[in-house]
């Protein structure tokens, strides 16, 4: 594990039960590690400061994607590869495909997984704005509460932080299968093609009745301490067919809702701009391809 490790304990829990009795004992001082792409990146040669580690990476029960009545379920442990290549996602639910896809190098995405991407709550992981966009729930497990279950909007409390508490163990997410006139495309924008972090990414879900639309969701991420779905930008574009005019102040409007800071990935001025050009260009996929699917 890299130097640093004196001092370190390091539990390794054989099945679900085991992982939140160990929390609901040491929650307050163990860091979950999953794929380790953020943890162990973060604190390389410094191990030994993370006192505790539970390695849930061999916990097989979190590692499926399943169709379950109308619902889509997918395991914490999920890799971004597996995302990107599911069937059932690609069918279902492209957009998060697509922003699965995005992520880092394929070594990256062999190893982190989407209950890290979440767990991280950077504003700028690229499953984020998907999840919510698909209105994902976030399930966690602990022993002394059992199972909670929370929109994904609501799980994101800022940089780095969210709702969940030090004994529970996020063991998936679930969403339910968008109906058949519904179309999503995700577009990140970054300083290269791979291993990049976004600068502004986007993920809008659109349902049509021929070329109108009848129901839309665009969420945003790195514009804000959380990722942000732009409610007052959906309602004008709801009940109409998309066109210059209306996209124009649908973008009016989106700039009013988020708010990016300048850092050094990008001004706030630029963020404003690219998110208009993203949300756009997401629509034009949509339109263009009828999403991923097609
Ligand atoms: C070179 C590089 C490039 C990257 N590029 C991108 C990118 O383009 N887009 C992007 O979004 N991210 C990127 N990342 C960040 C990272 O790869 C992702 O966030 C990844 O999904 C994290 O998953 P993991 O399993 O490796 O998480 P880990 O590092 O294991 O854990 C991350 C956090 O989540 C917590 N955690 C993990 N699993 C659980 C769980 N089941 N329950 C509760 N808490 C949990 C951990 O305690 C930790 O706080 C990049 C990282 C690197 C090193």
């Amino acid at each position: 594990m890299g130097g640093g490790t004196m001092g370190l304990i390091c539990f390794t829990p054989q099945n679900i039960n085991e992982a939140i009795q160990y929390l609901h004992q040491y929650g307050d001082e163990t860091t979950i590690l999953a794929g380790g792409t953020d943890v162990l990146v973060r604190y390389y040669g410094r191990l030994d400061e993370l006192g505790r580690i539970m390695n849930i990476y061999e916990l097989d029960e979190l590692k499926s994607i399943r169709i379950v009545d109308d619902e889509i379920e997918v395991g914490s442990l999920v890799t971004h590869t597996q995302l990107e290549e599911s069937t059932i996602i690609l069918n279902h639910a492209p957009l998060l495909a697509e922003a699965a896809a995005e992520v880092g190098s394929p070594q990256i995405r062999n190893r982190g997984t989407i209950g890290g991407n979440v767990a991280n709550s950077s504003p700028a992981g690229d499953t984020l704005p998907p999840l919510i966009a698909l209105d994902a729930k976030v399930k966690l497990l602990s022993l002394d509460r059992g199972e909670r279950i929370i929109p994904v909007s609501e799980f994101f409390t800022g940089p780095g932080r969210n709702v969940a508490k030090e004994d529970e163990l996020i063991t998936g997410f679930v969403f339910p299968i968008p109906k058949e006139n519904y179309r999503g495309s995700f577009v990140k924008l970054g300083y290269r093609k791979a291993l990049a972090i976004s600068t502004v990414n986007a993920a809008v879900m659109l349902a049509l009745d021929g070329d109108v639309v009848e129901d839309c969701r665009i969420v945003l991420g790195a514009v804000a301490p959380t990722p942000v779905r732009v409610k007052l930008t959906e309602e004008i574009l709801k009940g109409n067919p998309i066109t210059d005019q209306i996209l124009e102040s649908a973008m009016n409007q989106l700039v009013q809702e988020i708010s990016p800071i300048s850092d050094l990935r990008g001004s706030s001025k630029y963020r404003l701009n690219m998110a208009k050009v993203l949300v756009v260009r997401a629509i034009h996929n949509i339109f263009k391809k009828g999403g991923r699917t097609q």
